[in-house]
């Protein structure tokens, strides 16, 4: 019988996720399977949570990775955050404000959406003056919406959401890794990203974080949790959750993904020893050079330049070309994967990824000559 994982080839990842793992990622992966309450393993959930809070700007002790990809962290979040009848905004303008309305509506929330055009930011003009008249529990945004490339302007959304008096929820799925992401300063509540996108790690882990604020809210719910695998209540009689909590007991709940954490730890450890500043500018690079490219060839973008997210282009697909060929040509006949448009956006764009360990000027040079064969 074939052993189909020597039928696998190394793929250029230039999509919208999974982007390629760094070496030492994979070779931390390849480290030996200990038991998940071995105390070597108790200390290197420490340092994970320590690089995450570090990462992610926060002194919230609730920080930790929910074993399963971006959606179990979203999914987390809506969770143990909802009861019924709560009301929920969501601020929409792509695939995972959708989704988000989706995962909330089935927990019994009150759920409304302000929708905006599909390439363009969130107005927190028309939030401030939506919100002066309506009050939520709880309003969420995507910080990096992957399905279009734009960024959404979470600090400004922060300030309108602390005057609402709710408790604001941010996706940055894809922003993790590869621009600032600050908590605290923005006033963010909940949490979630994951591990496939500009951390470099195969997808299978999703950092979550809580602040004092939701963690109150989660302690203090009238109503269980609904689901038993993602209530933190339990969780973080594993994960202990509090900051410089040490070789507290840990008490089994699920049994964690041992080598997706080795994986993540040393996916932490490598962007905070390049050093944040030296990573963001290194995604932002890789963006110029290829948009920068694509306008030589006569290519534009979706998404207008001051809201362009540097690890995920969206490229308008030009009048007349095959866009899905384009794809299987720059796969088969250069191993290079870029993703395609999604709804609305399907057949209209390609999603090139510039993320993690993808962002470098070799990868965008390589795309842009396999462009210049195909088209
Ligand atoms: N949110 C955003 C912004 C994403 O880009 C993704 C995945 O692409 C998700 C959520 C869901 O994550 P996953 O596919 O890892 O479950």
């Amino acid at each position: 019988m074939t052993d189909l994982l020597k039928t696998l080839r190394e793929t250029l990842l230039m999509g919208p996720g999974p982007s390629m793992v760094s070496p030492a990622v994979y070779r931390a992966i390849a480290q030996p399977t200990i038991g998940h309450l071995d105390p070597a393993f108790i200390g290197l959930m420490d340092a994970v949570q320590e690089d995450l809070r570090s990462l992610l700007n926060t002194g919230n002790a609730l920080t930790l990775p929910i074993s399963g990809t971006g959606s179990a962290g979203m999914e987390t979040c809506f969770v143990n955050l909802l009861e019924q009848g709560d009301r929920v905004m969501i601020l929409s303008n792509g695939v995972f404000g959708t989704r988000m309305a989706d995962v909330a509506g089935r927990l019994g929330a009150e759920v409304e959406s302000m929708e905006f055009e599909w390439g363009t930011p969130v107005d927190p003009q028309l939030v401030a003056s939506h919100l002066r008249e309506n009050q939520y529990d709880l309003i969420a945004v995507v910080h990096a919406e992957t399905s279009t490339g734009v960024l959404n302007p979470v600090e400004e959304i922060g300030k309108l959401v602390r005057e609402n008096g709710a408790l604001l929820l941010v996706d940055s799925v894809t922003g993790l890794g590869g621009m600032p992401v600050h908590l605290d300063q923005w006033g963010v509540d909940a949490f979630y990203s994951g591990t496939q996108k500009c951390l470099s790690c195969p997808p299978g882990l999703s950092p979550v974080s809580f602040s004092a604020r939701a963690a109150e809210k989660i302690q203090s719910r009238k109503s269980r949790v609904p689901n038993w695998y993602l209530d933190l209540n339990l969780i973080c009689g594993y994960w202990a959750g509090e900051a410089g909590a040490k070789n507290s007991k840990r008490a089994y709940h699920h049994t964690a993904p041992i080598n997706m954490n080795y994986a993540l730890y040393a996916a932490l450890r490598e962007v905070l020893i390049e050093g944040t500043d030296a990573v963001f500018d290194r995604h932002l690079a890789a963006h110029r050079q290829l948009v920068e490219g694509l306008e030589d060839r006569g290519l534009s973008m979706l998404v207008k330049s001051p809201h362009r997210l540097p690890m995920l282009n969206a490229v308008k697909v030009p009048q007349g070309v095959d866009e899905a060929a384009v794809r299987s040509k720059l796969l088969d006949e250069h191993a290079i994967e870029i993703g395609a448009g999604l709804g609305p956006l399907a057949g209209k764009i390609w999603r090139i990824g510039l993320m993690g360990h993808t962002a470098r000027p070799a990868n965008v040079e390589r795309l842009l000559t396999a462009l210049d064969q195909v088209i």
